[in-house]
């Protein structure tokens, strides 16, 4: 699609890192399926996969952890 922030750039699929803050608790998840803008860069998930992220960093606070670093782990 079209960058809709630059106007200019289309997004191309590709991975990024993510970092989530929930109740404290700091997330980074690598390897989030993302479409990247090869103009600025901007990063956009689809629906589905912020779902995910949000899960999974809401698992992360509720264990407790205050950081934590892992890898995306789609929802089936
Ligand atoms: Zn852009």
């Amino acid at each position: 699609m079209k960058c809709p922030i630059c106007k200019h750039g289309e997004t191309r699929p590709g991975t990024a890192s993510v970092s989530l803050e929930r109740n404290g608790a700091m997330l980074l998840i690598r390897n989030v399926p993302a479409e990247i803008c090869d103009n600025c860069g901007e990063v956009y998930h689809s629906e589905a996969v912020t779902e995910a992220l949000l899960k999974q960093a809401e698992e992360a606070a509720q264990s407790g952890v205050e950081f934590d670093v892992r890898r995306f782990a789609q929802a089936a």
